[in-house]
Parts: C-alpha cells; structure tokens; sequence
C-alpha cells in the first residue's frame, strides 16, 4: 500500500460512471448489494456530458432556429437572431439537471461515489487516485467488478485535439462562437449529426469521408434521404478522400485529404471537427493485473451475463461487444447487476434499437431484409412513404418511409427501418413487438391514433399483408 492509502471493501465495484455504470451501480444498489462506483471526469459519462444530451439538445435548437427562418410555406415569415452562447449555457443547464439526477439517485439508491481514477492492483483489488495534488489514493477489495470506462474519440494521425483548430465533437458542442466554416472529417453518425447542427446555424460545413457515402451502417434507401436533406442546408460532401494534415494561412487553416490514387485535395476552413468513430478506454486499467486482455479492437469479450473471462469481473457498455450506444450501455448494466445479485437475467441482443437525430432521423431495430434471409428466414417487407402520412404532412416533414421486415411463414415481425420525422421514437414501437413476439397480423390489427406518425407503422405491417389502405400494395 502507497503511504496514504486507505482501504475498503466492497461487494461491487463500478468503474465509470456513464449509463453502462451508473445504471449498473443504481441497481446494484435497489437489489441491497453494497457498491461502490468510481469516476474520474463527471457524472453520466460521455452520454450525459458530451455526447447523447448535448448534442440532442443542439439538434433540438438549431432546428428550432433553422424552421423558424425557414416556414414561410406555412405562411410564417421570421428571421430568428441566435445567440450561439445562450444556446449553449441552456444546454449546459440540460446536463447539469441531468448529471445532478444521476448524482441525487446513486446516493438514494445507497451507492457508495468515490471521485478518482481506478485501475486493477492485483486479483480482487481496484487502486483508485483522487484527482489533484495531495488528495491521495485509496484501494478497494472487491467481490465483483463491472468495468465501464467506455470510449473516447479516434485520432487521425496529422490531427491533435489539442490543436485549437482541431475539434472533437466535445469540444464542437461547446463552442459559444461559430466559426464561418468547418471542415468535418467523417460521415458516421456523430459527424452527420453535428453537420446537420452546424448547417442549421449558418456555417459553411464540408464533409470529408474516406468512404463513397455517408452513415455506411445503413443501406442506401435509408441514407439517401439524409444525404439529399444535407445538400439542401448547403453541406458540401466530398467521398473517397482521407484527410491526412492541415496547415495555418492567414485567416484559417487549409485541411488536405489524399483519394485513394494519392491525389491531394485542400479545403479552406476555419476549424475542422474529426468525428472518425470511437475506441473503447480499457488501455488505462491495468489490466494485465487481473489477468484480463482486451481483443484486437480494444474490447473486453464477454458471454450472454456481461461476464469476461474473469469469474467476478464483468464489463458492459461501449468497452464490451456491440454497438457504442448508450441504451445498450444500460441494459448491459441491469443485466450484470442482477447477475451478481443471483437474479435470472441474460442479455438478448436481437432488438436493440439504434437511432440517428439527422434530419430526417433514422430509427432501426432488429433485421433488415438481408439480415433475415442470411439467417434462414424467408423474409417479408411492407413499407408505407410518410407523404401518404396525414400527420407528416402536417408537421412539414414528410421526407422517408416506414419500412417492416417479417418471416413470411408465421408473420413473426423481425425488424424495422425507419427513416423520417420522429424515427427515434416510432422504433420504440417496433421494438417493443419484436421483443413480444408480435406478428404483422398483431401490428396492422392495432388501432393507432389518428392523426400520429405512428400510423405509418401500422400501414407498413398492412403493406407487408397486402392490405395497406393508404398506399397501393403490390
Ligand atoms: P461512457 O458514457 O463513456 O462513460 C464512461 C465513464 O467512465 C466516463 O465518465 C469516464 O470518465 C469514466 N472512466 C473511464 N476510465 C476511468 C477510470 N479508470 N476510473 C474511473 N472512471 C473512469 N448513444 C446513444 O445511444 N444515442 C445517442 O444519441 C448518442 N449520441 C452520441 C453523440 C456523441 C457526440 C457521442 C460522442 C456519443 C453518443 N452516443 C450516443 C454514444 C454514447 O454516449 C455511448 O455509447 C455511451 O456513453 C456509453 O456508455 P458507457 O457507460 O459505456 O461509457
């Protein structure tokens, strides 16, 4: 033991406090298990503090300000003045009120919250260093360990975040001045979301993708309304280039990308925002000292318990298999807790829903007709366009379509595309009837509210039947 060390011990130990951990820790702590969670930066992890809240939440304002200058088809005519840094304090008071919650709910749930970076200091035994000069360290003996320190951003050789022209989408969402233009490097999912944002504002944004088109997850009718809305805001999409280096000019910087023959592009920016994707943070925790090796991606395998090779070491969140997504985070955390509390609990991975907060969303769970048919199913599809939709019609947003994929012999539903107004919230439905077991026949047959966008999942499954009312069926 470090001179100064103190020493306790715990049933569980969490480290990270993101929605795998914190959720993990919560209910740990509603099954009277005594746990301990430690983290290092704030409350609520990536998700709460830089990445779902406040990116959602600038999604959500610079919509606003983009359709208010932009309704005159409905008759209304504004030209709205945004204060970028007011923009961004409401968003930081949205975390807050969060991250404060997460904080308030540990406490009541009975969790012990130690503030510190931990690592692995032998078999059973976590050391924890306080942050600051003097603050000491302290070991916890545990009975069992979830490890949840989840992801931070890739870095492309010739691009430092620590250069002031260079973002990542941290430091993006936490700009209180916008620059007049910026190049994105990356067309996944965050640097989609953040061009959408941005665009909205007023910059001049340039998507730069290695890749010949954007959110390559998705297949191409899915992408296309996404990329044709994108060009509409002005963003300028250039594929198959790499960006390698930028330099200072005068008045910015010059970003150069390379195409696949080596020839070099440069675009004008003011800053550049890389958004290449994420790497799971298992390389700070020591873990050679518990006998634990991540895999070739970084990644702590685990089995259906969220259990790693290590008996009493579980890992869940964007640091386990899967994808980085924070609901799965959480899930996975409900799981290993009431695994270690001796609960029957497993995860199924069939239905996790995944959603992009572009314009127009997307929202996806389960398989796609490709999927289905690569797994034996002799699959069906029904697809109902939100331009025959009477309530898309009237928000003004009818761009996409619902599309359901089911097993034609016993209608069992198998998944969902969703692409248009509100795909985030539609899936949920879908979601809800696969993990039911629902079939097509149970979907068409139940009454939607008239007049929602939910309908369109209702007309999807009718499609799939031969029996849509609202669109002609084949
Ligand atoms: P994290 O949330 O990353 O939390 C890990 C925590 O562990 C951090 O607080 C970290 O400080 C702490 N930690 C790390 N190492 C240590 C250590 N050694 N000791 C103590 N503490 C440690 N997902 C969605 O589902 N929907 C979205 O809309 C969405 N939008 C996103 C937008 C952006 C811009 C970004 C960047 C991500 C987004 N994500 C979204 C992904 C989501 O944020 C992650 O999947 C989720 O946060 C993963 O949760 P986690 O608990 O595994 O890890």
């Amino acid at each position: 033991m470090v001179v100064g060390d103190i020493s306790t011990g715990t049933d569980v130990a969490v480290v990270g406090a993101g929605p795998g951990g914190y959720v993990a820790a919560i209910r740990a702590g509603q099954l009277g298990l005594d746990v301990t969670l430690v983290e290092k930066d704030a409350y609520g992890g990536t998700c709460l503090n830089y990445g779902c809240i406040p990116s959602k939440a600038m999604i959500t304002a610079s919509g606003v300000a983009h359709e208010a200058g932009h309704a005159e088809e409905m008759g209304v005519y504004a030209d709205p003045d945004v204060d970028v840094a007011e923009m961004v304090d409401w968003k930081d008071g949205v975390v807050d009120q969060l991250t404060g919650g997460v904080e308030k709910l540990c406490k009541a749930n009975g969790v012990n919250l130690i503030e510190g970076r931990a690592e692995f200091a032998g078999s059973d035994k976590l050391r924890v260093v306080h942050g600051g000069d003097g603050q000491g360290s302290e070991t916890i003996e545990y009975e069992h360990a979830i490890v949840s320190t989840g992801s931070r951003p890739i870095e492309v050789p010739g691009f430092d975040f620590g250069d002031d022209p260079v973002l990542d989408s941290r430091q993006a969402l936490a700009m209180a001045e916008l620059p007049a233009s910026m190049v994105i490097v990356g067309g996944g999912y965050i640097g989609m979301e953040l061009s959408t944002v941005f665009a909205k504002l007023g910059v001049d944004v340039t998507v730069v993708e290695m890749l010949d088109g954007i959110l390559p997850q998705y297949g191409d009718d899915i992408a296309r309304p996404v990329r044709q809305r994108a060009e509409e805001l002005g963003i300028d999409f250039h594929f198959g280039l790499a960006a390698d280096s930028w330099t200072e000019t005068g008045d910015g910087i010059v970003v150069t990308a390379a195409g696949e023959d080596g020839e070099e592009t440069e675009f004008e920016t003011e800053k550049v925002l890389v958004a290449v994707g994420r790497q799971p943070v298992t390389d700070t925790l020591n873990l050679d000292a518990v006998g634990l090796e991540p895999n070739d991606d970084g990644r702590l395998e685990t089995d259906h318990e969220a259990r790693t090779d290590v008996e009493n070491v579980f890992a869940i969140g964007d640091v386990a298999p899967g994808p980085m997504l924070a609901h799965k985070a959480s899930k996975e955390g409900e799981v290993a807790a009431e695994v270690i509390a001796g609960e029957p609990a497993a995860l199924d991975h069939q239905a996790v829903p995944a959603a992009v907060f572009t314009d127009p969303e997307i929202g996806t769970v389960g398989l796609t007709e490709d999927d289905a048919a690569a797994q034996g199913f002799d699959p069906v599809v029904g697809t109902f366009p939100f331009n025959a939709s009477g309530r898309a019609l009237t928000t003004g947003h009818d761009d996409g379509f619902v599309e359901v994929v089911a097993d034609e012999e016993s209608g069992f539903l198998l998944g969902a595309q969703i692409v248009g107004p509100e795909a985030s919230e539609l899936v949920a439905e879908l979601g809800l009837a696969i993990e039911m077991g629902a079939t097509l026949e149970d979907v068409a047959s139940t009454i939607h509210t008239h007049p929602t966008l939910s309908e369109a999942t209702m007309e999807a499954a009718e499609h799939a039947l031969g029996h849509a009312v609202h669109t002609l069926n084949r």
